[in-house]
């Protein structure tokens, strides 16, 4: 990082606790919706809301002071003719799932219910989870605002609008597809695994070798054959022909990308895999098969649209076969190069359709690049200035993608149309990994079954994610339990230090805004820096798995997240902080409609 640590500290605090007294309708128990000044004032115009998961207002900032950084100039364009906030501070806890909702409702997590990324489900029997993607919204969101009013509504991937019930559902919507039908896996086959062919291959001036490569499982497969292109009177394989199952085969050399498609599935299926070596005696080579993957849409004809007009779903970045730790972590970054291409062609698909008033978008890849790369504090395993900056500029290269998409999007839109572009957190570096469950199994408040994971007659159980962890006790825990934990927790110490940042029970949590049923009945959240974790290891400390991490309270400059936005009736202006909880009502304000019922009015802006 080029600002020196002290002065990019994550410890210091930058945004008040919670803004309850100065908006009450987020932080108070009001009397139910608030219409607020700004009720329908425009008719007729459309807006879109584009979420970039993980735009740090800071860095954002930062980076639209350097010349170059974001050449596109998506963003300054933006900030040209409309207001650019230099932070925007997310919900607590700051993370994904909870600040989505929060974007799209305009409500707080106490409103929304949406408290983590996981939450126990009440639903079913103790110590059942629930995802914070999944769990029911309390509040009401902007798609049914808007669609109780008679606009039309159409997202790609936003948190929350997945067409799982008619309270999740845009009129149309593209989903995130989170489950390859096959893993993604690098082969390495050795010369032995090469067949000899029947007949010599066309254009190869060596022996025909063939491999047949298969989709786990599956029956489906794709077939190599083996390439010399240099008529030297030597074995020296350079190349291999890709024999596909559907579409034309192709030839690919190391380095090169390629995608498989697959015959038979129920819409295009495919994979995106890569030629990272080949040894010409074909002693070694390294394959990358993609993971197996095809779209998700509502309705059905949606994904078939899909399917001809951008191909089949391409999968997030491998952080297990490119992570920071491998060989070749530059290749996560042109896997997240091409998710946010695709995603791009999707938003502008649906940006050229006219059935729609409001657009909710979402492109996750800036955060799953710094949660991966985000290495800019000495006290984080394998620092070192050279190792840093290569990291960092993995991460100016991300946001330099998302400005370059959202450069393609805003040339899309007309001058009469509201274009809000946002995010739901930052990141902050982070260096040691608490093991949270297994700190509460040592204090004797949790049991393991066989299989390692927390066992129904345990007295507690802790959800968790970046930095807080919800402790849910068990009905049947003898009583004593939460205090027991609490003292526990208090004793607790990293390097002589406590991790905490807070410890609250449920019903002190009003100041965070986490005093919702969902809650569990001890709130903790860690220090910039410090992870939790639900591994099951002996040592309670050590190191994270990922270099960035977020979900702290929002009280902290690197967490806060981006606004910047343009419009009919948007000043230009340039301001230090908005929250995110008052984004809802400024679209619905755009849009021509009442805000959600739950969401957060101001009396300007
Ligand atoms: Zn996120």
């Amino acid at each position: 990082m080029k600002t020196p640590p002290g002065h990019s500290s994550p410890a210091k605090p930058l945004l008040e606790e919670h803004a309850a007294s100065v908006f009450p309708a987020a932080g108070a128990r009001g009397p139910g919706p608030v219409p607020g000044p700004e009720a329908p004032r425009r008719a007729g115009h459309r807006a879109v809301m584009i979420s970039f998961d993980g735009v740090s207002g800071t860095r954002l900032t930062r980076l639209l002071s350097e010349p170059g950084k974001l050449a596109a100039g998506g963003y300054a364009r933006l900030a040209e003719r409309g207001l650019l906030a230099e932070r925007m501070q997310p919900p607590t806890p700051s993370l994904t799932a909870v600040s989505h909702v929060t974007l799209a409702t305009g409500a707080l997590p106490w409103q929304t219910g949406i408290v983590s990324n996981t939450i126990l489900d009440r639903e079913k029997p103790f110590p059942a989870t629930i995802s914070g993607f999944d769990a029911p919204i309390r509040a009401e969101t902007l798609w049914e605002a808007a669609r109780r009013q008679g606009k039309r509504v159409g997202s790609v991937l936003f948190p929350g609008a997945d067409g799982k019930t008619p309270a999740r559902s845009a009129d149309w919507g593209m989903v995130y597809v989170n489950d390859p039908i096959v893993a993604a896996k690098l082969q390495t086959p050795d010369a032995a695994a090469w067949n000899a062919a029947d007949s010599p291959e066309r254009g190869s001036f060596s022996p025909g070798r063939r491999l047949t490569v298969a989709f786990g499982k599956t029956a489906h497969s794709v077939t190599f054959a083996a390439l010399d292109s240099t008529d030297d009177g030597r074995v020296n394989y350079d190349r291999l022909r890709v024999e596909p199952e559907a579409g034309t085969p192709s030839e690919v050399a190391p380095g090169n990308w390629f995608p498989v498609e697959v015959r038979g599935e129920e819409g295009r299926t495919g994979a995106w895999c890569k030629l990272l070596s080949l040894a010409p005696d074909l002693s070694k080579a390294e394959i990358y098969i993609g993971g197996l993957y095809r779209n998700a849409a509502y309705p059905e004809d949606l994904r078939r649209s899909l399917d001809d007009r951008i191909g089949f779903w391409p999968g997030p970045p491998n952080d297990r076969v490119f992570g920071a730790g491998s060989a070749h972590p530059e290749v996560f970054l042109e896997q997240a190069e091409r998710f946010s291409d695709f995603l791009t062609a999707a938003d502008l698909f649906a940006v050229a359709r006219s059935d729609w008033d409001l657009l909710v978008l979402y492109q996750p890849e800036v955060d799953s690049v710094e949660h991966e790369f985000l290495l800019s504090d000495p006290r984080q395993e394998g620092f070192s200035p050279e190792r840093s900056a290569r990291f960092q500029g993995f991460i100016d290269r991300i946001y330099a993608t998302a400005d370059r998409e959202l450069d393609a999007i805003e040339r899309a839109l007309t001058p009469e149309d509201s274009l809000f572009v946002v995010s739901d957190h930052g990141m902050t570096p982070v260096w040691t990994d608490i093991a949270f469950n297994e700190v509460l199994r040592q204090g004797g408040f949790v049991r393991r079954n066989a299989e390692g994971r927390v066992d129904a007659s345990s007295s507690a159980m802790a959800t968790i994610s970046g930095g807080i962890a919800h402790i849910y006790v068990n009905a049947s825990a003898p009583a004593g339990t939460l205090e027991g934990i609490e003292k526990l927790l208090s004793g607790f110490r990293v390097d002589g230090e406590s991790p905490w940042d807070r410890i609250v029970r449920r019903a002190d949590a009003r100041s965070l805004g986490l005093d919702a049923p969902e809650s569990g009945d001890l709130i903790v959240l860690t220090k910039p820096g410090i992870v939790l974790s639900a591994r099951t290891r002996a040592e309670l400390v050590g190191r994270p798995q990922e270099l960035g991490a977020h979900g702290y309270r929002n009280a902290y400059a690197d967490i806060a997240a981006s606004l910047v936005c343009a419009g009919p009736g948007i000043p230009h202006e340039r301001i230090g902080d908005v929250r995110s909880w008052d984004i809802a009502a400024r679209v619905a304000r755009a849009l021509g409609i009442a805000p959600p019922k739950n969401a957060a009015t101001t009396a300007s802006r």
